[in-house]
């Protein structure tokens, strides 16, 4: 069978399948921001694979890294063999974000699972073994392993593992079209930062850290906190001596228009996970950064840091992360997801002016979100939910642009996020087929 966005899974397939897996084409390739189907669909990736894709696809620099990269070596394990790959790879990273240490792993789910366990270990060397509440978001996606889970706003992924998954200890989000009810940004943060230091008082000597996306991404699309809400949240810490993990596994990597995104807040957090953008879809390689305070407690201890994975550091991973950093600072990709983000933005906020079902336009830089409701005075995401993110998502396919559907289980929201070399004129194209789907939606 084929639907009008290509061809549909064979019966009897044995491969088990992800979300929505029953109804997607088979992929043929890539160019730059677009990939083409095996039916010859051609769609813009209009939200780099799943936020990944930074620099689109079959880019030939990348390529000839990778190339090279592996007709020497593709793997040597770190217990046995430095590479000079990663070395290379954990300096360049370290000077273009500002931290003096580096872990390598291979997913974003596994640099959260080593954050945690670096704080762990943080607070087992400074002699407060009993350290394990970490706080997160109500509406946030940390990762699908149980450390990376137990953290997530995401009932609808919770939901199986319930069993094995740690204490949440749940934070009110920095999202205000749903919980800010009617305060402006100063009283919403301070209402944020209340509740924050309830929670981790709670837990007095048992708790260990707070982990947030800077601007959440998949559980809730693209929820940008008030303006003085990252710093505010980072000085509680500081006051309460707890490390502040920042989970910039989407929102890294020049994505919003700075390297990170805590970055727009001037906020430097204890620990910063990355994922994604690393490998930019070239290879799995993610990393977690780390502050000078928690590597001295931990190097000073008797503990090291070898809990690794094993595919972490590889030296095809890192060489293509290393190229990767290389791409973003020659092409200056940070400041072009700045600029042309000015320009999605604009361009999603004319369309949400003519478009009854989009609710609100947020995000910064490349990682713009619409919250999508079936009535925009009360804000209802309908039902049930999931069901207008499906709609958009499947809409815009079929006129060949690929957007990022971000349900987390309480409202509806898709994550428009085009790979950060997208030009003027793509940005102009992926705002027309957007308008074309969403009227096709309502029509
Ligand atoms: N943290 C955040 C903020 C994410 O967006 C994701 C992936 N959507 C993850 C962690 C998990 O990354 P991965 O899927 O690579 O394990």
């Amino acid at each position: 069978t084929t639907t009008r966005s290509g061809r549909m899974q064979p019966a009897g397939s044995r491969l088990i399948k992800f979300f929505f897996g029953e109804e997607l084409p088979f992929v043929s390739h890539g160019r730059g921001v677009f990939v083409y189907d095996t039916d010859g669909r051609r769609y813009l990736d209009g939200c780099s694979g799943a936020v990944t894709a930074n620099l689109g696809h079959s880019d030939p620099e990348i390529l000839r890294a990778l190339h090279e990269q592996a007709e020497r070596i593709t793997f040597a394990h770190r217990g046995t063999f430095h590479s000079e790959q990663s070395e290379a790879l954990a300096e360049r990273l370290g000077a273009m974000t500002g931290y003096p240490y580096v872990f390598l792993c291979n997913s974003g789910s596994e640099a959260v699972e080593t954050a945690l366990r670096l704080t762990l270990q943080y607070w087992r060397e400074r002699g407060e073994p009993n350290r394990s509440q970490f706080a997160s978001h109500a509406v946030s996606y940390h990762g699908a392993t149980l450390g990376g889970l137990s953290l997530s706003g995401h009932p609808q992924r919770r939901r199986v593992a319930e069993a094995l998954l740690h204490e949440f200890n749940e934070l009110t989000p920095p999202y205000a079209y749903r919980f800010a009810e009617g305060r402006d940004d100063a009283e919403f943060t301070e209402l944020l930062v209340n509740h924050t230091a309830e929670v981790l008082d709670a837990h007095g000597p048992a708790a260990a850290g707070v982990v947030v996306e800077p601007v959440g991404g998949a559980a809730g699309g693209a929820i940008t906190p008030p303006d003085g809400y990252l710093q505010a949240l980072a000085g509680l810490c500081r006051e309460r001596g707890l490390p502040l993990i920042a989970d910039e596994v989407m929102t890294g990597m020049g994505r919003t228009g700075m390297m990170l995104a805590s970055q727009h807040w001037d906020v430097r957090p204890d620990l910063v996970v990355l994922g994604k953008g690393m490998g930019a879809g070239y290879a799995p390689v993610s990393a977690v950064l780390v502050s000078e305070e928690i590597i001295d407690a931990i190097a000073a201890g008797t503990a090291s840091v070898t809990n690794g994975h094993t595919y972490g550091g590889n030296p095809l991973g890192s060489a293509v992360a290393l190229a990767v950093l290389e791409a973003i600072e020659s092409r200056g990709l940070v400041a072009n997801a700045a600029e042309r983000g000015k320009q999605l933005r604009a361009g999603l906020e004319a369309l949400a002016r003519r478009h009854e079902v989009i609710g609100e336009v947020r995000g910064l830089g490349l990682l713009q979100g619409l919250e999508l409701v079936s009535d925009r005075v009360a804000r209802s995401p309908g039902a049930p939910i999931g069901s207008l993110t499906r709609a958009a998502t499947f809409a815009a396919r079929d006129q060949g642009l690929l957007v990022y559907p971000a349900t987390g289980g309480i409202n509806n929201a898709i994550l428009v996020a085009p790979p950060l070399t997208v030009t003027a004129e793509e940005i102009d194209l992926l705002l027309e087929l957007l308008d074309a789907s969403f009227t096709s939606l309502t029509s």
